[in-house]
């Protein structure tokens, strides 16, 4: 930890100093916060799309972005456009992405669990794969073909029982998982017969999502080497490597382009002689940088010999990653963003609950104050998507910002908004 002004990297692409302030997309941010009010998720408009060209350029047509990490409709228009495929984890992202125009036959269906309903959902939309996770799922997808509906394509998803270095909740390839058929005790080449022999689904290939913010991208070159002889045996003619690749979040971490990261797996599959097309989901690498979250600072207390807590106006209700995995973030004022940061605090929520940390360390400048807008950078990933209205707090309002415009595409909720459902 140092005193040291914010690494610049870990900002949105088009984040600028202007007059001593920060700019994203060209906008003031703290216009920004003054416009819409705080908490607000402020999103770099050129980044999503410059992130999507890049995932599109390097993994070609048919990458599909991971709609778990941010789901709107402006961010599934933006995907659809670049050219990307959508993968949506349950009937809501489903329903999310089809009102947002994208075609059924653009998006991805995954999960573990996945309903007759929402299965039904997907195939009469005309999905255009579904990544089977169970022969539960088999069963299903069997019923509704039997019950007159087109056989969809399928993925299955295996599990190859490779450990990514990652947080324990964030590792889905290792062998006590609940994603996936496992590759030991035969059960995903049990899977594989199963799903080439039906005549209620299309065998296309294979999945396998070995975790999710993976530094270390060689762990993606051993799954598929672990993977390649069963790949092969399959006769897949796709193979899916999921989604995962790492982003840094705070100073002295690092982590590799989409363009290197496909560079390792595309190498990594040539090596091992797989003949299948390569598709991949990114998520985390496609949105996270390219959003920060501008509170508001509203109490700073001092607790001498102790440390000091600086409260926001959000939390862990906008922002659970620090709260689930121990997540580390760092903060900058926006009026203040290239001047060091003496100042040591712990910056924590406005939520009953002594674990709604939003930065357990921060280092902030001498003259923080109540008032200032405070910015937590790279939270455009799975902070709005896993956000909640825990105390009845009412979600944020989203933003994106380019070439100077700031266009409201989520509104924030209103305390009427919390009774919506509530009908008494
Ligand atoms: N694909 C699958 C099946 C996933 O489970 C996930 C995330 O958990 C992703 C893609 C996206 O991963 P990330 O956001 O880390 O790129």
């Amino acid at each position: 930890m140092t005193d040291n002004p914010i690494p610049w990297d870990l900002l949105p692409d088009t984040a600028e100093i202007v007059e001593g302030r920060l700019q994203i997309g060209g906008c003031d941010v703290i216009d920004v916060a003054e416009e819409f009010g705080t908490p607000v998720f402020i999103y770099d408009e050129k980044h999503l799309v410059s992130r999507c060209d890049e995932a599109v350029g390097a993994f070609g047509e048919g990458v599909a972005y991971a709609s778990k990490a941010f789901l709107c409709r402006a961010m599934a228009r933006i995907a659809n456009e670049a050219g990307m495929h959508i993968d949506v984890a349950t009937g809501g992202e489903m329903h999310v992405a089809l009102a947002a125009g994208v075609p059924g036959d653009r998006l991805v269906f995954h999960g573990n669990n996945k309903s007759s309903d929402e299965l039904a959902m997907a195939i009469d939309a005309g999905i255009s794969r579904i990544v089977v996770d169970s022969f539960d799922e088999m069963d299903r997808i069997e019923a509704l073909v039997g019950s007159g509906r087109v056989p969809p394509r399928v993925l299955l998803r295996v599990n190859p029982g490779i450990e990514a270095h990652t947080h324990e909740y964030l590792q889905t390839g290792v062998p006590d998982s609940k994603f996936g058929f496992p590759l030991s005790k035969g059960i995903a080449v049990e899977a594989i017969e199963r799903a080439r022999a039906s005549d209620a689904m299309e065998f296309l290939g294979l999945h396998a999502h070995i975790g999710s913010q993976v530094f270390d991208v060689d762990n993606f070159a051993k799954a598929i080497e672990a993977l390649a002889p069963f790949v092969k045996e399959s006769g897949a003619m796709e193979f899916s490597i999921g989604g995962g690749l790492g982003v840094a979040y705070v100073e002295g971490e690092e982590a590799d382009t989409i363009t290197a990261w496909a560079e390792i797996v595309l190498d990594a599959v040539h090596r091992s002689g797989i003949n299948a097309r390569i598709l991949a989901e990114p998520g985390r690498s496609i949105v996270a940088q390219a959003a920060v979250t501008a509170y508001t600072v509203g109490t700073i207390k001092d607790l001498p010999d102790v440390r000091t807590y600086l409260s926001v106006d959000g939390g862990l209700s906008d922002n659970p990653r620090p709260v689930l995995y121990g997540s580390g973030y760092e903060a900058m004022l926006a009026r203040d963003p290239e001047g060091p940061r003496p100042m040591r605090a712990r910056i924590v929520g406005k939520h009953c609950e002594a674990g709604d940390i939003i930065v357990r360390e921060a280092c902030l400048p001498a003259d923080t104050k109540i008032g200032d807008i405070l910015c937590t950078p790279v939270t455009g990933a799975y902070g709005h998507s896993m956000g909640s209205n825990y105390n009845k707090v009412a979600r944020p309002a989203v933003v994106f910002v380019k070439e100077g415009e700031a266009r409201l595409v989520i509104e924030r909720e209103t305390y009427d908004d919390l009774l919506l459902k509530d009908i008494g």
